[in-house]
């Protein structure tokens, strides 16, 4: 059974919007005054990592990134909703995530299992639609933790889900093209994983399609 800590860096604080955007601003300042103040011994990128969590997140980024126009060198493609419910934050409310999604009519019938699995299925084309529609929005230079949709279920094989598959490689191909990063985010092992996101199948996936770095990584290990 996987054990999960409570990640002690999420803070839960009743912090209005507005207050947040002050936060951030508050982050931008400094972090431009730290370029500025270590600028002949170092090289300090400014980044933001995005938030997908319905479609007005979309315009909210365009509208931010347009505001601070200069001043954000780059930014980290991540999701963290599904159906508008977090899917990282602890297991009950994962839980709570995949009850809120609806079977279609033709497996309302069948058994508890296969409509699991439904189930599961359909949050993991939402999940990898919403990174697509990300991906697609704003070409992040960055892909946060590819595959957190299985945060909870780390033995999931994807490929045991076709047509969340096809959208992981999609993905994939879509971010190579432009010359995306993939994140090798060592939060995982925090969460009980075995590995860093992203797991080996989708690690195997992006090595596939970038030989170069799949040489890199050979020659690393050998
Ligand atoms: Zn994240």
């Amino acid at each position: 059974m996987l054990s999960y800590k409570p990640n002690p860096l999420i803070l839960k604080v009743d912090t209005p919007v507005e207050g947040l955007m002050l936060q951030f601003e508050a982050f931008l300042n400094e972090a431009h005054r730290l370029r500025n103040a270590y600028a002949s011994s170092l090289r300090l990128l400014v980044g933001l990592e995005t938030e997908y969590i319905s479609p007005l997140d979309i315009d909210g980024l365009l509208k931010l990134l347009d505001s601070h126009k200069g001043r954000i060198d780059y930014i980290i493609g991540s999701v963290h909703h599904v159906n508008e419910i977090p899917i990282d934050f602890d297991l009950d409310t994962y839980r709570r995530c995949l009850d809120s999604i609806p079977l279609p009519i033709h497996v309302t019938d069948s058994t508890h299992t296969d409509q699991e699995h439904e189930r599961l299925g359909i949050f993991l084309d939402m999940y990898f639609d919403a990174q697509f529609e990300l991906l697609s929005r704003f070409q992040p230079e960055l892909i946060g933790h590819v595959d957190l949709c299985r945060l909870y279920t780390p033995d999931l094989r994807l490929h045991t889900y076709p047509r969340a598959w096809n959208k992981v490689e999609r993905n994939v191909k879509f971010a190579v093209a432009y010359g995306a990063l993939f994140e090798v985010n060592a939060a995982a092992f925090r969460k009980g994983w075995q590995t860093a996101y992203p797991g080996d199948d989708v690690a195997q996936v992006y090595l596939a399609m970038t030989p170069l770095m799949a040489t890199k990584f050979s020659s690393t290990f050998s």
